[in-house]
């Protein structure tokens, strides 16, 4: 049977870093076992579901590059699910409750008070038809809880290995509430049987509703899917990642930092794996890399400063080809491969390149502390055409001429010509400057 995944995040946020490295690892294992990858939105939550999350999910994978075989939108299904639950509610799996949130709020303490696990007590089985009949005489309306088979609960995890439950630890799960909702614990199961989902990847969060959902697998004649959970990302001290980090979202990744589709997707691929991270320019290199063995069990961390470095790292590699179409959208169209190549090692991000077009091709204000040596360095330029090479010939000159060397040589220059005492290596920018230019800015001239 062909491998077939899911992301199925719920459109109540935007995507962050902990919700799309699991889109992304769902998408690499189906990329690389040649399977499908299957986009759902569990929209059921209608109160706090918006279209503009929903849109905002699908432009974030698309600009990821993790596109979708599959589509599907719960609230498309809502009468999939209401056909399960009449399925349950015949073979006796679902019974309705009508306990108020406060009552089994106060079960709960009583439990906890007494040192025992918060599990429900099922008193509502106990009920007669008669007991229901005045409850919901009373305005009642009851929950349906899916009962439970006190027996083990066993699946192999491809991340976390063996796991063993019971039925009798687990508490009877409600699957529809009192308004008649039906709650993800079903619907999720139901798309997962129809769609034909073969392996359910997710945090470790669900690892408890697995235990549930498998039961409930089985009472839906499905085949119980394999399951891989993934641990939930740290922050970089180890801790849980803190409301700040963990709901860093994409959006603000990509349009406040500037980082790159593939920064992202090199980290969040890699972290948490045996393997090195490292700056990756296609998703094809990451789908050959991949493998769920090398996930491993403990906490990754997520750290924004190795996005940022891996950034500039994917950026320092980018070929001009892949960023030409980029940089014209962006109005850098005078950016030609010349350019890119002399300064893309200087980028943190893709807009730093105002900086240099600025410092090369617009008037700057130099800074000459040595007056007389700037104009004797002047006096030696070469004529055009430059290229690499003007740099050495010319500095060598200026070193036979003047008798400087070293830093006391190239800064006084780098000053003169950029205004600044760092930047792209002068071989490539001096070039770009041009003869004119760099002439007059040596001569302290706004140039
Ligand atoms: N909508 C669920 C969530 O975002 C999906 C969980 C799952 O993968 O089953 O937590």
């Amino acid at each position: 049977m062909s491998v077939a995944v899911r992301f199925a995040p719920s459109p109540t946020g935007m995507l962050h870093v902990g919700n799309i490295r699991l889109a992304l690892i769902n998408w690499l294992f189906a990329r690389s076992h040649g399977g499908s990858f299957l986009l759902r939105l569990d929209d059921t939550d209608l109160e706090r579901s918006t279209a503009e999350f929903a849109a905002g999910i699908e432009r974030d994978l698309g600009w990821l590059g993790l596109d979708w075989d599959r589509f599907a939108r719960q609230s498309d299904r809502l009468d999939r699910y209401h056909l399960a639950m009449e399925a349950l509610k015949r073979s006796g799996r679902l019974y309705p409750c009508y306990e108020t949130a406060e009552e089994l709020s106060l079960k709960r303490k009583s439990l906890l008070g007494r040192s025992l696990p918060p599990i429900y007590d099922r008193s509502a089985l106990k009920l007669t038809d008669e007991d229901r009949a005045r409850l919901e005489g009373e305005g009642r309306r009851p929950h349906w809880r899916f009962l439970l088979r006190h027996d083990p609960v066993e699946w192999d995890d491809l991340v976390r290995g063996p796991q063993h439950f019971h039925g009798r630890d687990l508490s009877d799960p409600v699957l529809i509430r009192e308004d008649g909702r039906i709650l993800y614990t079903l619907s999720s199961i139901v798309d997962d049987i129809e769609l034909g989902i073969t392996h359910v990847i997710r945090g470790e969060d669900h690892v408890a509703n697995t235990a549930v959902q498998i039961q409930l697998w089985q009472a839906l004649d499905g085949p119980v899917p394999t399951f891989a959970h993934l641990p939930l990302l740290s922050d970089a001290t180890g801790a849980a990642l803190s409301k700040r980090l963990g709901s860093i979202g994409i959006s603000h990744l990509r349009d406040e930092e500037g980082v790159e589709p593939m920064a992202i997707n090199s980290l969040l691929a890699k972290l948490g794996t045996s393997d090195a991270i490292e700056a990756r320019l296609t998703l094809a290199e990451l789908v050959a890399e991949f493998d769920m063995a090398k996930v491993s069990r403990g906490a990754p961390k997520f750290d924004p400063e190795e996005l940022k470095r891996l950034n500039a790292r994917v950026l320092h590699a980018t070929p001009f080809q892949s960023i030409a179409t980029r940089l014209e959208a962006k109005g850098y169209a005078g950016v030609d491969e010349v350019f890119w190549n002399a300064v893309r090692a200087n980028l943190s991000r893709l807009d730093d390149i105002a900086e240099w077009w600025h410092v090369a091709r617009e008037p700057i204000q130099p800074v000459i502390e040595d007056a007389e040596f700037a104009a004797a360095a002047a006096s030696l330029l070469p004529a055009e055409p430059w290229d690499d090479t003007t740099w050495s010939a010319w500095t060598g000159a200026v070193k036979t001429a003047t008798g400087r060397k070293g830093k006391a040589l190239f800064m006084p220059l780098r000053q003169a010509l950029t205004g600044l005492d760092h930047g792209p290596e002068l071989k490539n920018l001096l070039p770009l400057i041009g003869r004119e230019r760099a002439g007059a800015r040596l001569a302290g001239q706004v140039s």
